[in-house]
């Protein structure tokens, strides 16, 4: 059987679990053809996204933190040795302290300021850079971001700001590998429930919110972000690069909350 993506691979990073949205990507990219290599954050989670590359059909998976570069260059190492090419990178990465997921933006620490930018944005331009080269015939580099980006969303905090800088690095990305053919683009789903989604206070208001207010009248699944994912990886995304992609069911477009819920 052929499909939007048979005869692409690619890497995937940032899968902790079978709620991760790069887990939703990875089913999505595996049934629409493609054959995939993963990423992983140290022996404990290797230990759970084995299974779950296996059920994929594939046992090709790495160890990387993006806080490490000889981490980073001995995965990226590991990856070339095996496939000197690749199609695609899907990066599924972000992290901030717990405790400041709480609060008052304000109180953010240029502690957890520069890992939350370091993990969350930076590790987008490292891995782009490292992962450019093996596109020779062109390719899609995908991350994910949040619209808490451009619109404040209590206790988000600096991942908000993480997420602008990393949607700024999207576009300036795409502006440098565009004439390789490599298109750069960001996927932004309303909240999920996942690992790093819970770590946020409030997640489940804010999961009600989008849930009862949304014009779709409900949450973004990982079937749906994956679907967009194939998109933006096959010919029919061919000439988009740059964008910030909502898979919100419309969230964004709201002025107010639904009069129902008032
Ligand atoms: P998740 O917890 O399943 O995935 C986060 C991943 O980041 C994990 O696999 C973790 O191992 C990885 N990671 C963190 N620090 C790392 C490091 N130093 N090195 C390597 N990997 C590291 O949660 P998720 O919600 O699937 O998050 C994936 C992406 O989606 C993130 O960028 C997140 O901000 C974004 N996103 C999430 C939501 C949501 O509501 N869950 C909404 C929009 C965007």
């Amino acid at each position: 059987m052929t499909g939007q993506l048979t005869g692409k691979r690619g890497l995937i990073m940032g899968v902790a679990n079978d709620r991760s949205i790069a887990w939703g990507i990875a089913r999505a990219m595996a049934e629409a053809g493609a054959e995939l290599a993963f990423s992983y954050q140290g022996e404990a989670f290797g230990k759970r996204v084995m299974p779950l590359a296996q059920s994929l059909g594939s046992d090709f998976i790495v160890d990387m933190d993006v806080t490490d570069d000889a981490s980073l260059d001995r995965g990226f190492a590991e990856l070339r040795e095996k496939w000197p090419t690749i199609d695609f990178l899907v990066h599924a990465i972000a992290f901030s302290s717990k405790d400041e997921l709480a609060g008052r933006f304000i109180n953010t620490s240029r502690e957890n300021f520069k890992l939350s930018l370091d993990i969350s944005c930076y590790s987008l331009i490292d891995v782009s850079r490292r992962a450019a080269p093996m596109m020779k015939d062109g390719g899609t580099i995908l991350t994910l971001t949040y619209q808490g980006s451009t619109r404040v969303t209590p206790y988000y905090n600096v991942m908000g700001v993480a997420k602008a800088a990393l949607e700024s690095a999207v576009r300036y990305l795409a502006n440098d590998l565009g004439p390789d053919g490599i298109r750069v683009n960001a996927i932004s789903p309303g909240p999920m429930k996942t690992l790093a989604g819970a770590a946020i206070s409030g997640a489940r208001k804010t999961f009600r919110q989008t849930e009862y207010n949304a014009p779709m009248r409900s949450n973004a699944t990982l079937e749906a972000v994956g679907g967009t994912a194939v998109y933006l990886a096959s010919g029919a995304g061919a000439f988009t690069s740059g964008e910030i992609i909502r898979v919100d069911g419309g969230y964004h477009v709201l002025g107010m909350p639904q009069p129902e819920n008032l």
